[in-house]
Order: C-alpha cells, then structure tokens, then sequence
C-alpha cells in the first residue's frame, strides 16, 4: 500500500490513549501497537519518541491492573492529521473493551509542543487524584481535543500521557504480544529462558524474576494480548534480552515503549501526615511511634508519626520478608516511609508501604539490677526502701545503680524495598539507584523498535 503524504511544513502531533481494557481482557499498549503499525505502513510520519508508556497514580480505585496510559508522537504534514486522528479513532474503537462497566475509554490530541501547564497536569496525575472536570478545563484551555466515552475518565489519563514528556528518569519496556488465537491460553514461555537472559543482561534489565519465589515477572497471567515485557535502561539491552527468550508460541509484535517504570516519579513529594487523603502517594519524613503488631493474615502494621499527626503503616503479606524489617523497627526509629494511602472502613485509613528508608535508629537500652561485688551474682532490690541484697552471700549495699546497658540492633540504617513481586510498576527497584538518567534534548530512535509479523 503507497503511504498518505504531503509536502508542506510539518508540525508535532501528540496521541493519548487511556482505559480502554478490562480484567476480561484488552490492553491499551496494545492498541497502541496496532495504531503503530497503521503509521508505519499508511502515512508519512515521522516518529519523535519511542510511543510512551505512562504509569499513573498506582493508588487510585478505578484502574484495572498497573494504571498505565500511553501517547505516541509524530512529526507530520498538517493535512494528514484528521485522517492521522480518524485511524487512531477507528483502532479504539475496534479493540476498547467498552462493553465492561469498568472501562471509560479516553482519546487527546494535541498539535504542536506540549504546553508546561500540561506537563504540570500529568504529574498531577501521576501524584494526586484529579476530577474528570479539571481535565476538561485544562484540555479547552490548551487546546487539546479530547474524546471520552461513557463516564469519560479516560480522558485524565489520555491528557496525562502527552503531557508526561519524561524529562526526568525514564526507562523502556518492550512488549511482545499474542497472536489473537492464543489470547486466554496459558502463557507458554520458557522460564529457564528468562533466568538466562535476567543474568545475562544485569543490572541493565530489571524485575524479570522474583528471586524469592523463583517467579517469571515478565508474563502478565490474564486474557490480555501481552506475551511478555522486558524492562530495562535502554532499547540495545531489550533488543539483546529478547534473543534470550524462548517460546512455546510465535510472537505476533513487540514494541519498545519509554516510559516512567522503575522511577519513583509517584514519590517524588514529601508529605505530612496531617495532608493524607485516601489513594494518595505518599513520602513521609516520619518517627517510629509504637511497636510492631503482626495481624490475622500476617500483615505487619507500625504507628508513624510527625509534628502533624500519627497514621497506621502496613506492610502486608505479599511484601514478603520486608515485613521481617518493619517487624524489627522501634518506637523512636527515624524513617522516611514511601506508599500509598488506602481507606479502610469509616473515616480511617492507612500507609501501604512500598519501601522505607531508615534514617537513623534510635538507640535501646536495658536496665538490671547490679552484680554483687563480692560472688558475682545479680542481686535483687529492696524496692522503694532502697538499696540490693544479695541473694547467695546475703551483701547488703545501699547505695548501688541499675547497671544500664546498650542493646545491639539487628537492623542498619539504609532503604529498604519489597521483593520484585510485590512493587508498582513506578517503583524504582535497588539495581537502578545509580542508573537513573536525564533526558537529552531530543530521543533518537534506535531501529529496530518495533515488529509486526504482518
Ligand atoms: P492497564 O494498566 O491494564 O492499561 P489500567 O490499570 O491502566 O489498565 P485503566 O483502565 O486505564 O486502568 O483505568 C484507570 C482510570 O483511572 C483511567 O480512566 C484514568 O484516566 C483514571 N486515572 C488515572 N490516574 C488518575 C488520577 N490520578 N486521578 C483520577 N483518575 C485517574
């Protein structure tokens, strides 16, 4: 098929798309992938960044899986945007899960560079909760056209995809995916495969297995198209992991997406206590306030507090031995908690806490009673009279202390985070502290980034 071009000046031209799947199935990368595969093959265009995989506020009620949204950006002709937008359209619709209550498709697009306003809105989104009237607002105020389907909440993270421009740390994820007639079948991935190519490709690949389990990461487990995803710090080690892989089931595409995983863009802001709202994220700069209490279920709950207030912190059974840390702090513990805030029933709620950093411990001491100087045994007091006698030569002493001693702390200061299996896609895991990168002016494009088998 010849390609849809036009000479003339070109102009950038920003997709978003959100909430389009369902637990029953679909994936919004997906129909990305499709709309790809359409401008590749259809239209003139010329791509200004790997299509980005946008992870949103991992809290917030209404999302299906990782609340993740998607834009692709293009430098294109003026005169083929509206056939641009008409494609884009037309693959939405044909793949959104739209009959599923749960599912409120969102569509944004905007010409030219993306505006700071809309920058600040997406990391709003990424950090807050937004109403669906304030996207609205914002998208009439910069022009960005939307389309909303049903109640329209897509349009938030439509929005929040293009104007997330990733300027700060970012990462690549590359997603293969099904042939249709393997959707809802088990995966069949060689798991030996994805331990090689884990060990192959350390540090510069990340969570493909959950050590602790010996658990694959990269396979999703529901009916959506996805076959595997590999996350790493740059699109050569993806493409160098992929050869790693083996399946029992061909690939029909993959594609490389940039993206915030791995970042901690969600925890970027310090909180107080006292400005904690339900399905915030949250950072708090905090004093360990109780003891830990080990819950029905196994979940391990410590009270924290600031000079605003005191809230609950969890860290539940999926976290694994990290609640064996939270298990050992104590009261007058200086830490920094890192989590999201969850209601509970009535007007409480509290922190689910995705790492910690312990700051500084707070020394322990034990009091006992003195030896006796004469045979060495440890001597009893005579209460509020005052004084210690001893109980095997009878010494009297009138005057002695409570000899006070340090305790030894089974724990060191230092970050703390759950096992692979149990993070938010934003979570950034130990092996990237230290990679983390800042954006160039430009991204090139390093060929190949996608496939498609037809
Ligand atoms: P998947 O990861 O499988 O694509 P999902 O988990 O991304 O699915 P969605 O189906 O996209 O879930 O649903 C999330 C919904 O929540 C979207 O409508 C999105 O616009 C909205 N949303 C995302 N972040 C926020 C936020 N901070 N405040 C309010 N609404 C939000």
């Amino acid at each position: 098929m010849s390609k849809i071009s036009h000479f003339g000046p070109k102009i950038e031209f920003h997709i978003g798309i959100d909430d389009t799947d369902s637990v029953r199935g679909g994936c919004t990368t997906y129909i990305a992938a499709q709309i790809i595969r359409k401008l590749v093959k259809e239209f003139e265009v010329e791509f200004i960044d790997y299509p980005n995989l946008i992870r949103l506020n991992p809290n917030v009620p209404y999302k299906t899986r990782g609340n993740g949204a998607v834009a692709i950006r293009v430098l294109v002709n003026e005169n083929l945007i509206e056939e641009i937008k008409r494609t884009v359209i037309q693959e939405v619709e044909k793949w959104f899960m739209i009959e599923d209550e749960k599912t409120n498709p969102g569509i944004a697009f905007l010409r030219g560079k993306i505006p700071t306003p809309l920058k600040c809105f997406a990391k709003k989104v990424i950090r807050d909760i937004v109403e669906i009237e304030e996207a609205e607002r914002i998208a009439k105020m910069l022009n960005v056209e939307i389309i909303g389907y049903k109640e329209r909440r897509g349009i938030i993270g439509a929005l929040a995809a293009v104007g997330e421009t990733l300027d700060g740390d970012y990462t690549y994820e590359l997603l293969a995916y099904r042939k249709r007639e393997n959707w809802g079948t088990p995966r069949r991935v060689d798991p030996q495969s994805v331990m090689l190519m884990d060990r192959e490709t350390f540090p510069l690949t990340f969570n493909n297995v959950d050590y602790e389990t010996g658990r694959i990461l990269i396979t999703p487990h529901g009916p959506d198209p996805v076959l595997f995803g590999i996350r790493g710090e740059n699109p050569r080690v993806l493409i160098e992991a992929l050869k790693y892989i083996k399946t029992g089931e061909p690939i029909a595409c993959w594609v490389i997406f940039r993206t915030n995983q791995g970042t901690d863009d969600h925890l970027i802001v310090y909180r107080k206590i006292s400005e904690l709202r339900p399905y915030l994220p949250c950072k708090i700069k905090a004093i360990v306030d109780s003891k830990p209490e080990v819950i029905e279920g196994g979940h391990v709950i410590v009270r924290l507090r600031d000079e605003t207030g005191a809230i609950d912190a969890a860290a539940y059974e999926p976290t694994g031995d990290f609640r064996k840390i939270i298990q050992k702090l104590e009261p007058g513990d200086e830490i920094i908690a890192y989590g999201g805030v969850r209601p509970l029933n009535g007007s409480k709620f509290t922190v689910n806490l995705e790492k910690i950093e312990i700051v500084k411990l707070a020394r322990k001491f034990i009091s006992r009673n003195p030896k006796c100087p004469k045979c060495g045994k440890r001597m009893k007091s005579l209460g509020r009279s005052g004084g210690y006698r001893c109980k095997k030569c009878g010494l009297k002493l009138v005057d002695a202390e409570k000899e006070v001693e340090e305790i030894k702390r089974d724990l060191k200061d230092g970050l703390y985070i759950p096992p692979p299996r149990a993070h938010r896609h934003l979570t950034k895991p130990y092996q990237r502290y230290g990679l983390e990168k800042k954006r160039k002016e430009t991204i090139k494009l390093h060929e190949p980034w996608y496939y498609f088998s037809e």
